[in-house]
This record gives structure tokens, sequence and C-alpha cells, in this order.
């Protein structure tokens, strides 16, 4: 079945068009990395995704997740909440809940599931605590289950947000510039959790990069943006440094393919209103 599925998506804001005609196809169980320079449209095309945006109202239009329909001619299904439950999210923007426990804010991953009452009052049963040990035992984490999640470092969040997504069982994973504030070390060891769950639970992933280098050593397929057009859609063996040059323009080439933790450089405006617990802190 094809995990994500893109057909003639366009957005426009203002005269700008954010996302011009872009269609995609990732299979389930795919790592594909979406790469470009900032402002290209990547945020907005993972944010179509998810039905987080509706796109511009043009007739045959369509975001398919996992086979089932999201949106189609610029709306968004109505039950786009249930659908969400297949797909799991890790923000540029850390989004645990500080003063909760990492065990509480990674079993929320079950809301959905979890009847309003019991949700309020965070009584997990014994089975769901299991699961949400053994998700975070999956990312290294087990040890720090029952820490407030605002004493974690930034990539630590990181790994939560992606044993959530393990609980929920979704089946895709959407990752919106995972690294771009985080050291080496950390975004090495998050880049090898999503490579991870990508190869052991079969989980479909598709992660925007800041930087190519990182690209192309975690993910076969690359998909390129610029201008909010698809350029390239290959294996990632096949990108030139030209075409690189190209794609990032005046951006330096040697920046991008070296490790770094990478200040601003991002609208401050928040890409996924009313889904943060909590502001970013890194
Ligand atoms: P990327 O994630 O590749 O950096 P974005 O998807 O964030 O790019 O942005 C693509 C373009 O759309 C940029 O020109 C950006 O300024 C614009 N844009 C994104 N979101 C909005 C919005 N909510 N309102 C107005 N313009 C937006
Ligand atoms: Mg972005």
């Amino acid at each position: 079945m094809t995990a994500i599925q893109v057909t003639g998506l366009s957005k426009t804001f203002g005269k700008r068009k954010a996302l011009n005609d872009v269609s995609l196809q990732v299979g389930a169980g795919e790592m594909v990395a979406l790469i470009g320079a900032s402002g290209s449209g990547k945020s907005t095309l993972l944010r179509h995704l998810s039905g987080f945006v509706g796109s511009d109202p043009v007739a045959g239009a369509t975001v398919h997740m996992n086979g089932k329909l999201v949106q189609k001619d610029g709306r968004v299904v109505r039950d786009i909440r249930r659908l969400r439950t297949d797909i799991g999210f890790v923000f540029q923007q850390f989004n645990l809940v500080g003063r909760l426990t990492l065990l509480t804010n990674v079993l929320t991953g079950q809301l959905h599931r979890v009847p309003l009452h019991r949700s309020l009052f965070k009584l997990f049963s014994r089975e769901e605590r299991a699961a949400g040990l053994k998700a975070l035992a999956e990312v290294g984490l087990d040890d720090y289950a029952f820490q407030r999640a605002s004493t974690l470092s930034g990539g630590q969040q990181q790994r939560a947000a992606i044993a959530r997504a393990l609980i929920q069982g979704a089946k895709v994973l959407l990752a919106d510039e995972p690294i771009a504030s985080l050291d080496p070390e950390s975004s090495r060891k998050v880049m090898e959790n999503l490579a991870r769950v990508n190869r052991d639970h079969g989980c479909a992933v598709l992660v925007s990069l800041h930087q190519v280098d990182i690209a192309i050593k975690y993910c076969p397929r690359v998909v390129a943006m610029r201008d909010g057009r698809v350029v390239f859609d290959g294996p990632s063996a096949q990108l030139t440094p030209a075409f690189l040059r190209e794609l990032y323009g005046s951006e330096a080439a040697e920046e991008l393919m070296t490790p770094h933790a990478a200040p601003q450089g991002e609208p401050s405006i928040d890409p996924y209103p009313g889904t943060h617990a909590m502001p970013a802190a890194a």
C-alpha cells in the first residue's frame, strides 16, 4: 500500500506559491528525505500531508495517507483526527509537556484511544504503561521515564516524539527538520532512531532536513524542492554537487554539508498552531 500519495497540490499565500503542483508518492516502508533551501515549501508540504492545512481549491488536488483520503480539492476530510492515528509527527520544535513525566507525555500519544476522564487524570492501565516503557527503551530513554520532560535535552525530546509514534502504532512518520537545533551527536541518535523505526517497524518516514550529507547518509531516496516545486525525486546517490549548488543558490555549500547546530533562519510563524503543548525549549 502507498503510505503517502499526493496529487496536483498547490498552496498560495498572497502572491506566493508555497506549493506549485506537487505530486509525490511514498511507498510503505520507505525512508525519504525532503530537502531544499529555506522557504522552498518543505514544512508547507508536511502540514498538508497531516491535514493541518487545506490546499488551494484546485480540482484533482488530493492527499491520501495509508490509502485514506486526507484532503481533496482543498478540503480536509472531517474525520482527520482519526486518520492522524496512523501518522506520527516529530516537529522541529519539541512538543512535549514540560511539567509532565516523559512516560506520561509518550502515553498521551494514545489519547485518541483513551476516554477523556482517564486522560485527564492520567490513569493509564498497566498494559499501557508497559507499552510506553517498551517504546522508550527502543529509543534508549527508559531510564528517563519518570523524569519531567522539561529536564530532557532537545535530542532526548525528539527521540521521545519518535517513541510516541511507536506507541501510536503509526504507519507513517513525518518529521520536520527534527535535528535543526541539535548538536551532531544528538542529531546522529535522532536519525538512527528514525532509521530503526523505519527498518524494524516498517514505518514509512518522510523527514525534511537542512543538511544534505545527513539526508544522503540515512535516506536511500531524496525529494528536493525549490520554490514550491519538486525538482528532484530519486536515489540520493544520484544527487550531484552541481545540482545541490543550484538547489541552494547562495547558501554556502560547505555549510550544508557540515553538521552544525543550526541557529534561527526559520520563519517565526508557528507551523502547527494549537499542536504544541509547550513552547520550544532547547
Ligand atoms: P521551508 O519549510 O522549506 O523552509 P515553508 O513551507 O515554511 O518552507 O515556506 C514556503 C513558503 O511559504 C515561504 O515563502 C513562506 O514564507 C511561505 N509561508 C509558509 N507558511 C505561511 C503562512 N502561514 N502564511 C504566509 N506565508 C507562508
Ligand atoms: Mg520548514
